[in-house]
């Protein structure tokens, strides 16, 4: 660590992500896109950017700072993709591969890792620790937490979070226990329901869940599916870089969604 004076440390690609694979074990996971690393850049890495998302700003920011790779939970390439590389595909490619820039992205791995993951950073900012898991993959996080009632909960998770929060309040009922679960995963509310929790945070809402919330009693918060995801990222490269003894610098780009 010494020679960062005069020259930057430096770590191979292989090693870089067999770190990432170290701490995140993809193989654990049925996942919507591929884990690891999705763009192959520089065999040498000295600068590690993250970010929550593989958009242009993001890649253009890491240029900035003459990064040599990228760690991102959302990456480029997703099932259901029909695999032209036009517009702003060919765009996001097109810079990564003319600065020579590693892409690493982790998709669900990174949600649920019990330290560095979306879920437990998100814990770690609201102040909860998960006593339980639930849902598939076991996403989903749940544990104790002591509000007067689900508008009480909702201005806390606003305040924590720095933005406006939608809430869908039922009747009058005290928070003793919250589940949650960061990003799209409004899918996972019954089985939050299911697991005892009297309000579920996640960051987006669909049309389904404002019912369920209603019949079922229980508080259902949208915070955001950017603001969810934005702790895990740089918890996971920021540790990885720590071991490895190379920089890094998470780069917020900001999403009202
Ligand atoms: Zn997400």
């Amino acid at each position: 660590m010494a020679a960062r004076d005069n020259r930057r440390m430096s770590v191979s690609r292989q090693q870089l992500q067999q770190a990432f694979d170290a701490l995140l074990q993809p193989e654990r996971f049925k996942d919507y896109g591929p884990n690891g690393l999705q763009v192959e850049g520089k065999p040498d890495i000295a600068c590690l950017v993250s970010g929550v998302t593989a958009s242009r700003a993001l890649i253009e920011a890491a240029i900035a700072r003459r990064a040599d790779a990228i760690f991102v939970h959302h990456g480029l390439f997703w099932r259901g993709q029909d695999g032209r590389i036009t517009g702003w595909m060919r765009e996001r490619l097109r810079l990564l591969l003319a600065y020579d820039i590693n892409l690493f992205a982790y998709h669900l791995p990174l949600d649920a890792h019990l330290e560095v993951g979306n879920n437990a950073q998100l814990g770690r900012v609201l102040g909860w620790a998960a006593d339980q898991r639930f849902g598939e993959q076991d996403l989903g996080f749940a544990g104790p937490a002591a509000f007067d009632g689900a508008q009480a909960l909702a201005d806390h998770v606003a305040q924590a979070l720095g933005r406006a929060v939608t809430l869908v309040q039922p009747a009058a009922r005290r928070i003793q226990r919250v589940a949650w679960c960061t990003g799209g995963a409004q899918g996972y509310f019954e089985s939050a329901i299911a697991a005892g929790a009297d309000a579920f945070i996640t960051g987006e809402i669909s049309e389904p869940q404002a019912h369920l919330a209603r019949e079922m009693g229980v508080a259902f918060i949208a915070a955001g599916h950017h603001a969810t995801e934005r702790y895990g990222a740089p918890a996971a490269a920021g540790l990885v870089a720590q071991q490895l003894g190379i920089e890094h610098h998470f780069v917020e780009i900001d999403n009202p969604a």
